[in-house]
């Protein structure tokens, strides 16, 4: 057998010039302890320590989907079909998971990535997020929009995934049963009638290089982001458990649900009074067919096999998100002047008043909080330098003096 190497493998110093030279099994192979520090400082900054690890390394405990449901309930106002097909649908992927930890013969569940539609401002996203608080589980949020395909301007891909790993420390195992929350999926849609591109890189072709990342395999991944280059270092991923919510408000597909709903009414012959179609809501009927009809291509479809829908948001469900939940909007600048001693009154016609001009200006939920922002700035910005303000009382005269000035641009900018 050939005598150990003598000098390192890596920066070719001789065992001469070295502390210590670690030899590999074979003996072939050596690296010095100079080398070993630089990797440590190298890997440091994408290792995460032992402590940030702990947090997500915890074995996975999953509610059932009625703890689930109930969970999503103190944070998330109405959306019942939403909440239910999301409890379930977490319910079974994680099953499924444990499952595969312990293979059998037996029969082979199936991954189950959700498809929420629903207007901006239902709750989408919040629904994503508080799954992933219950589970203990990394997550994020990626726009699809800012994603193109391999090559052109824009992000690829397998940052949806460093964005994952960043939220997971770069805990690998973790972030492999994380949750990816692809917003505005309906943007990436095929845009066939668009004059200005001869090849639609923002549409249909991130939806095929989508596809290998939602099915399940193995990604090369740029651990911090940017483009692919071929001295960077790369983390590999296995995506067949990171559950992938996505959402999208898919404006004008209650048209294309219509149209559909229509012709298969009339195609079968259908005594109208075996069906009645809640017109207000046709959302709720929404199948793979129209999503079609929309513009994603089927194997995108087929990867999220099931779809859920968020309902418009009415002016009772409105009042209840700015002062029930949790952390609620009202609950929030009570405390923020509580802060500062002072006792926040709101009375009740007002909370009418911002839930009316909220509707007005069609912003979904998210058009309450720049509503109210508009409504308190004046006064969080002077009462902190007055001397012992202690109360704030706010009623119809001062929210119509400082809302009725407002039109809807200004608070879409807000
Ligand atoms: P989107 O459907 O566009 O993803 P989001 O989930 O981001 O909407 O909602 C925006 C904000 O509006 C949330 O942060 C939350 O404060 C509020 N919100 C929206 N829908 C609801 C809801 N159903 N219950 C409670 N809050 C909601």
């Amino acid at each position: 057998m050939a005598a150990p190497i003598s000098h390192c493998s890596f920066c070719g110093r001789k065992s001469h010039q070295l502390k210590h030279l670690l030899h590999g099994g074979s003996g072939t192979v050596a690296i010095c302890d100079e080398c070993i520090k630089n990797a440590v400082t190298t890997l440091g900054t994408i290792v995460p320590s032992a402590s940030e690890n702990a947090a997500f390394s915890a074995p996975l405990k999953v509610p059932k989907p009625q703890e689930i449901k109930a969970f999503l309930d103190t944070y998330v106002i109405g959306q019942e079909a939403a909440k239910k097909f999301l409890s379930v649908a977490v319910y079974n992927h994680y099953k499924r998971i444990a499952q595969n930890a312990q293979p059998t013969e037996d029969v082979e569940l199936e991954k189950s990535n959700i498809l929420l539609v629903g207007d901006t401002g239902t709750g989408k996203t919040l629904l994503a997020r508080t799954i992933a608080r219950i589970l203990h589980v990394p997550f994020t949020i990626v726009d699809a929009t800012v994603l193109t395909e391999a090559g052109y301007v824009g992000e690829d891909v397998e940052n949806i995934l460093t964005s994952l790993l960043q939220a997971a420390n770069y805990n690998v195992a973790a972030a492999q049963r994380g949750i990816v929350f692809i917003d505005e999926i309906d943007k990436i849609t095929r845009k066939s009638d668009n004059p200005s591109i001869t090849r639609d890189v923002s549409g249909e072709g991130v939806q095929q290089a989508m596809l290998k990342l939602l099915e399940g395999t193995i990604v090369r991944v740029p651990p911090q982001g940017g483009r692919k280059h071929p001295q960077q270092e790369m983390i590999s991923v296995n995506t067949q458990n990171i559950l992938f919510l996505a959402g999208g408000s898919f404006e004008g597909i209650e048209k294309i649900i219509a149209r559909r709903m229509n012709t298969n009414f009339i195609g079968f012959n259908v005594p109208k009074q075996h069906y009645q179609i809640d017109r207000n809501n046709l959302l709720q009927y929404i199948a793979p067919a129209d999503l079609r009809s929309f513009g994603l291509i089927p194997e995108i479809i087929g990867r999220f096999p099931i779809i859920s829908y968020l309902e418009r948001l009415s002016d009772d469900a409105l009042m209840k998100i700015l002062t029930q939940p949790k952390n609620a909007i009202i609950k929030q600048y009570i405390k923020l002047l509580a802060m500062d001693g002072i006792d926040l009154h709101i009375d009740e016609d007002v909370l009418h008043f911002i839930v009316e001009k909220t509707i007005e200006f069609k912003l979904g939920a998210r058009g309450l909080r720049s509503i109210c922002e508009a409504l308190m700035m004046d006064a969080m910005y002077e009462l902190p330098s007055q001397n012992n303000p202690t109360t704030l009382h706010i009623d119809m005269e001062y929210a119509h003096h400082k809302l009725d000035i407002l039109a809807g641009d200004n608070l879409r900018a807000a």
